[in-house]
């Protein structure tokens, strides 16, 4: 996502509307656990301050993960609202800044970054997701399993048929 910004460069104030709809680097969709690999979509402006490129949208991205109970597919949505500093490549730059070298913003990185800020931790498919019994595995969105009928912890019937023992004795 290469913009030209060379008409904006010439003067101090000028600006440029921008509005894509593109699909992110091979490299960058796979944001670990989530992949967005559907295009993305911005609508924004860059804005030249003084030989500062400033970018100000809003970014929409469809994403894909699974459940971290159940593991069942997800497609969710992030809406970004996006503000970022561009300086010349040359100037200097801390690590945090952005930069543009000649007269091209490369914006793929200023995207991934806002996306995988805004991703969630972890993605569940309901909020009243069971997910899967820790004993026998079975997914408990699906149904019932044996160990959930037994509300007795193991090692706690051992006590109790110690005790029962003794009693009996
Ligand atoms: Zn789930
Ligand atoms: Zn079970």
């Amino acid at each position: 996502m290469k913009i030209d910004i060379s008409n904006i460069l010439k003067s101090d104030g000028a600006s440029l509307d921008i509005e894509l709809n593109e699909p992110l680097e091979e490299s960058t969709i796979a944001l670990g656990d989530f992949i967005v690999d559907r295009p993305v979509s911005f609508k924004g402006r860059l804005v030249n301050a003084g030989g500062v490129i400033k970018l100000d949208g809003h970014l929409v991205a469809e994403y894909r993960t699974n459940c971290s109970r159940c593991l069942k597919d997800i497609e969710s949505i992030v809406r970004i609202d996006i503000q970022e500093d561009f300086i010349e490549e040359d100037s200097n730059k801390t690590d945090e800044q952005y930069t543009y070298q000649g007269k091209y913003v490369e914006l793929d990185k200023v995207i991934k970054d806002n996306i995988i800020l805004n991703l969630p931790v972890r993605q569940i498919c309901d909020d009243e997701c069971k997910g899967f019994c820790p004993k026998c595995g079975v997914n408990l969105n699906k149904g019932k399993c044996e160990c959930s009928d037994d509300e007795t912890d193991p090692r706690m019937s051992i006590l109790k048929d110690f005790f029962k023992g003794s009693l009996d004795a």
